[in-house]
């Protein structure tokens, strides 16, 4: 048995097509069940659906056989045990710091500054702004991270960014692009010894079927 964790939603709908390309198809909408585990139209492959910073968590410890998950949660996770084979370029956007109108960033970051930032990122956002000798308090969130720098809570935000729309709605601006985002297949390194045949198989076809640039 093949198992291949997914998170529901953008990373789940991008893979479909990668699946198909494998000749996998899942028996299953997630949207429309409460299962968490699927079955797909191959007997020996299923699916689970976990939460997206989870997805290295379930490869790296056996779990799952193989995962995708966007390079963020990875670089956050770190990707110890993982095989990281194809950088599938699915739910692409980018990791960036964003502030109000009001608040000067450039400033803000000259050397041996201090600042508030909030972010889930809070590893990625630590090492980006050590880079920048910046000194920053780090306020980890869940979620709604747009919120901080408008009640007062932080004065940026490191999220990831996509259309922009959600900065905008929120009257916040981009001010710097940390790195580009997109989805990895990861890989249990002992299970690619132990079922080596099929899960090449899946990381050939997934590799036929990436999006072109
Ligand atoms: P947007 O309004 O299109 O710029 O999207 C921004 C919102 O969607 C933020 O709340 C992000 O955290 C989230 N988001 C954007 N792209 C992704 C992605 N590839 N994976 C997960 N969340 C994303």
């Amino acid at each position: 048995m093949i198992t291949l964790a997914l998170s529901k939603g953008r990373i789940f709908d991008e893979t479909l097509p990668l699946l198909a390309a494998a000749g996998i198809e899942v028996s299953e909408d997630p949207e429309k069940s409460r299962k968490l585990i699927i079955g797909t139209s191959r007997p020996d492959v299923r699916v689970v659906l976990v939460r997206a910073s989870d997805v290295p968590t379930y490869v790296q410890y056996g779990g799952a056989d193989l995962g995708v998950t966007g390079l963020d949660v990875l670089l956050e996770h770190g990707n110890q045990g993982l095989y990281q084979p194809l950088d599938l370029r699915i739910a692409a956007c980018r990791l960036s710091v964003a502030v109000r109108a009001d608040y000067d960033y450039a400033s803000a970051v000259r050397q041996g500054s201090r600042i508030k930032v909030a972010t889930k990122y809070v590893g990625l956002a630590r090492d980006f702004f050590a880079t920048k000798g910046v000194h920053v308090d780090l306020i980890k969130l869940y979620g709604s991270m747009e919120l901080a720098p408008l009640t007062g809570l932080a004065d940026a935000i490191v999220d990831l960014v996509s259309t922009g729309n959600t900065l905008k709605a929120n009257q916040l601006f981009e001010v710097e692009r940390i790195m580009d985002i997109s989805a990895r297949l990861v890989v249990n390194q002992a299970a690619l010894k132990l079922k080596q045949a099929p899960i090449r198989r899946i990381i050939d076809a997934f590799a036929s079927a990436i999006p072109s640039a």
